[in-house]
């Protein structure tokens, strides 16, 4: 039997990549097949190889492999995500741009509490600096620092950054979010030409329907890794949040959680409050603000 991991799936059939970039079609042992929808994209399995065809096909993720193998085993996840339906999604790449579109900072820091709340680590991709003066660049990193996450500045379009972001993927399954425009297909493509990150208009996903989410597909990246085809976090309410788990979304806050006068301090006015010391020194300021006003409207939801 071999490891691999499942990077399609359709019609009971599952394609498996061996890590070595070799696909099998595979179909999946009675057992697991009658757990319903137990098997997903993204899944690591363990699977006996078609008969015919012990090396596989070796087009990438394309099978052409004539015999069919078969998933004995499912390796527990380390998570799912529902939108898209994946499993095992070890970090979220937020894309922005920084002009056309501009970038929209609540957006982000919206993101990264949904990475949080779902426990994937998270990086910043600020895309389109070939737009950009250095000193506006300046002036962005001025204002994001200091900032709690790796930031990455690129340009699909003269490659600046691209190599850095490419290492980031290495080993990882990655998802990409981000507003449409911002360049993730473009990235994507820079990172590996012939890629190509699904990105349907938006009045597309609504028809779609609520009852018929899509599976994603795992893309294979050359350099080791996977990206999934379709952007995450499509849906940013903070559904089923309480205020209070709020603060310890905020990982920069961590080394003052505990340090204010008061035990249940929500941050916002109380006096001897350790995190509103920090705010404009250790804290980044505008971080700060984008938590004032998530805050406000998970106490606004309580009601
Ligand atoms: P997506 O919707 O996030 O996948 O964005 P696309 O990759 O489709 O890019 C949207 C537009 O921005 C396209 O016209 C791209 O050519 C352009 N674009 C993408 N990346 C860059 C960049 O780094 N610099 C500039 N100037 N334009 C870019
Ligand atoms: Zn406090």
């Amino acid at each position: 039997m071999r490891q691999g991991t499942v990077i399609r799936a359709a019609g009971g059939f599952f394609a498996v990549s061996d890590g070595d970039g070799r696909g099998y079609l595979c179909r999946a042992r009675g057992l697991l097949k009658r757990e319903k929808a137990s098997l997903m994209v993204g899944d690591r399995v363990l699977f006996v190889p078609p008969q015919d065809d012990q090396s596989g096909s070796k087009t990438d993720s394309t099978i052409i492999s004539s015999g069919v193998g078969v998933i004995e085993e499912l390796i527990p996840r380390t998570n799912r995500l529902s939108r898209p339906l994946v499993a095992n999604v070890d970090q979220l790449v937020i894309v922005m741009s920084l002009k056309n579109p501009p970038c929209d900072w609540q957006l982000v820091s919206r993101l990264l509490i949904l990475a949080e709340s779902e426990e994937l680590a998270a990086v910043l991709c600020l895309n389109k600096v070939d737009l950009l003066t250095r000193e506006e660049l300046k002036d962005v990193a001025g204002m994001i620092e200091p900032y709690p996450y790796p930031v990455y500045y690129t340009s699909a379009v003269n490659g600046d950054g691209i190599e850095s972001l490419q290492e980031q993927l290495v080993g990882f399954c990655s998802v990409f979010a981000g507003p449409s425009g911002v360049g993730k297909s473009s990235l994507l493509n820079a990172i590996q030409p012939g890629l190509n990150l699904k990105e349907g208009p938006v009045s597309d996903k609504i028809k779609r329907g609520r009852h018929t989410t899509r599976q994603a597909e795992l893309l294979l990246l050359d350099g080791g890794g996977t990206v999934v085809d379709t952007p995450g976090f499509s849906r940013l309410d903070f559904t089923g949040l309480k205020p209070e788990q709020l603060p310890g979304l905020f990982p920069e806050f961590d080394s003052f959680l505990g340090l204010c006068a008061f035990r249940n301090c929500m941050h916002l006015a109380e006096p001897d409050c350790a995190v509103q010391q920090q705010v404009g020194d250790t804290l980044n300021a505008m971080r700060y603000g984008h938590y004032k006003y998530f805050m406000t409207e998970l106490l606004q939801q309580q009601r």
